[in-house]
This record gives C-alpha cells, structure tokens and sequence, in this order.
C-alpha cells in the first residue's frame, strides 16, 4: 500500500513509518515540521513540508504518491495549553484535519487511519475502559478529538470514507535498535522526565499527587510501546477495504502502572538513583485510566509485545542515552 502518514516526522508517526517500511508497504510523509524532525526519518521516504491548510498541494501530493490509505498523527496534545489556548487546538486538530478530508474524498482517497486518545472518555467511571463507554472529555485536547470521530462516522455514511480511529493509552518507548525515540519541546512526559531526573539533566521529578485512591497513593497509567501502537495501524488495513466501515479500538496494554512504579523501572534500568519531590496533583488528571484492548486483540489480531513497564523504558532509554539531545533540528 501506498500510505501517506501526516505527521510522520513526530513521536508516533516515525516509529509508523519505519514499521510501515518493515511490513513492506511505501510510506510517504507529510509534515510542516512545527513539531516534528526531518532527521527522524530516512532519507529515501518521499518527504513533504506542508501545511494540511493548503488543499491543492496536499491534493497534488495524493494524486502523484497514488496514495491509497491516509494515517493521521498531526495534532498538537498539551492537555494544558488547550484550556488557556483552545483555538489553537480547535483549528490545528479539527480544522486542520477537516482540510485534509475534504482533500481525500476530493481526490477519491477513501481510507483513513485515525490518532484518538483516551482523553476522549474524561473521567471515567468503571475501568479498564472498553470502546463502548461514555465519552466525555474533560479538556479541548480529549474534545477536538472526538470532534472529529464524530465528523468521521458522518463521513463514512454519507461519503464512503472508511476509517479506523485508535484511542491510545498513554504511548511511550523507542525504536528497539535506538535510531528514534521521543523527543517533545517542551516535554511534559513522565518516562522522558524521570530519565531526565536519572541522568541529571534537570534537578528532579514532580510526583503529582500522592493522595489518589490507588495502591501507592500515585496514579495509574497504560503505557503502551510505540512500536506495538505502530502495528495495529498496520493490521486494520484489510479491515478498511468496505466503503462506509467505521473502526474505533482502544491500544493498551491493559496493565495498570504507577508514577512510583516508572520510576523505579527507571532506576532499575539506567542503575541510577532518581531525584523526585512529590508535588500537588495536576489539574484534569483522573487516578486511574487503563485499557480493554480485547478487540484490537480479537479483531486485529493485535498482540503488544511490550507488556510491561521494564522493557518500555529500557527502549527509551537506549534511545536517551545514544541521544542526549534528542534530534537537532
Ligand atoms: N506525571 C507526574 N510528573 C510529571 C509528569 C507526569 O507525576 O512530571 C504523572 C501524571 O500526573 C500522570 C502520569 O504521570 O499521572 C502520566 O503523565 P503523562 O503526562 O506522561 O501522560 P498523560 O497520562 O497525562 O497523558
């Protein structure tokens, strides 16, 4: 297949791209390079700095590449920023997107793979999640993003569209061979933070909030392998082939870590001691979101080979430590 991947030069998309290239598909790659680095991706991906505003060069890149399914990963997703600048969010993640649909069904491109989030369901009531809860996002961010489900699930009825959209759990890791990894300016991850912690790059790490009803006090996070997220946008692919289909599936591993339990596994994996001080809770942050990813797993034959915390950051850190700097842009 020929895939054109938005936001490939970012933290999902590149390890898409090079998964994408591992399955025997050609990737191309469309990014404005707001977020994203040209270095994270190889040299001979055809590559395209644009913006998704500007409907005939995005139509042009479609027509000559022959592109046959668009995956969508350019958003902007600092919870925080979008509560003091949710135009921002409003025209970068729905408006934005809304461009590059009219441009696909323009061009009678009809596949799409869609980046969602758990951010979508607010705060939840019962967990793990499974798709068919109640969304209700409790920021911008979670909001502009099952804005444009909903706009998708229209599109597949009235225009054919097929899509899958993948709520993510909170994604992290690197490469397993350390060539990319994450890399956010400025980063507000915990993994990325705690490494940083380790190695001294800043003095320590906030813990927010030690007072949630959970075992340790600290709240309960999916973290699920990049990688693993890569292949299930790869594995609805036959999926998508009836016009009209609409997919929603949550990616996580289903396993439940705390913020005290990262950063052991940081030190556990870097040998080094991590500086933290406990800090008040964080504004929107629910105690607990973890995953049902049964039927990614049933439909998709969907298996993350990442299901524990351990091997996650000891891929990031391969990554940290061979890059220090992240990329230069
Ligand atoms: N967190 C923390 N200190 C930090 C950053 C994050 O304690 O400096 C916590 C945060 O409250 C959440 C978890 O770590 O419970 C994961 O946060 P992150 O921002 O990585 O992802 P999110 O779950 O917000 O998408």
């Amino acid at each position: 297949m020929n895939v054109l991947v938005v936001g490939g030069a970012g933290y999902i998309g590149s390890h898409c791209v090079r998964q994408l290239i591992a399955a025997g598909h050609n990737p191309v790659v469309l990014d404005n390079l707001v977020f994203g680095y040209r270095a994270a991706v190889d040299k001979d991906v055809p590559f395209y700095s644009v913006n998704l505003g500007n409907e005939s060069e995005v139509g042009k890149i479609l027509r000559k590449e022959k592109i046959d399914i668009v995956m969508h990963f350019a958003a902007f997703a600092y919870v925080g920023e979008s509560v003091t600048d949710p135009l921002k969010y409003y025209f970068n993640n729905v408006a934005s997107t809304l461009h590059l649909l009219r441009c696909m069904i323009g061009s009678g491109v009809k596949k799409f793979v869609f980046s969602s989030t758990c951010a979508t369901y607010g705060i939840p009531e019962k967990m793990p999640l499974v798709e068919t809860m109640p969304q209700a996002p409790i920021n911008p961010y979670g909001q502009t993003k099952l804005d444009i489900e909903n706009a998708l699930k229209s599109f597949a009825h009235a225009y054919g569209l097929s899509f899958a959209a993948f709520r993510y759990f909170n994604a992290a890791g690197a490469a397993e061979d350390g060539r990319i990894g994450e890399c956010h300016n400025p980063e507000t991850h915990l993994i990325p933070l705690v490494i940083d912690a380790a190695i001294g790059k800043r003095e320590n790490v906030q813990v927010f909030g030690t007072d949630y009803p959970t075992p340790d006090g600290t709240c309960l996070r999916d973290y699920v392998h990049v990688d693993d997220l890569s292949r299930a946008h790869i594995a609805v692919f036959d999926k998508l082939e009836k016009p009209g289909t609409a997919l929603f599936y949550n990616l996580g591993t289903g396993t439940p870590t705390s913020v005290l339990e990262v950063i052991q596994a940081v030190e556990k994996v870097t040998g080094k001691k991590v500086p933290y001080v406990t800090a008040p809770r964080r504004a929107g942050d629910p105690p607990a979101l973890y995953a049902d990813s049964t039927k990614a797993k049933t439909e998709l034959n969907w298996e993350p080979k990442f299901t524990t915390i351990e091997p996650i950051v000891a891929s990031a850190w391969k990554w940290h430590s061979q890059h220090p700097d992240g990329f230069k842009k």
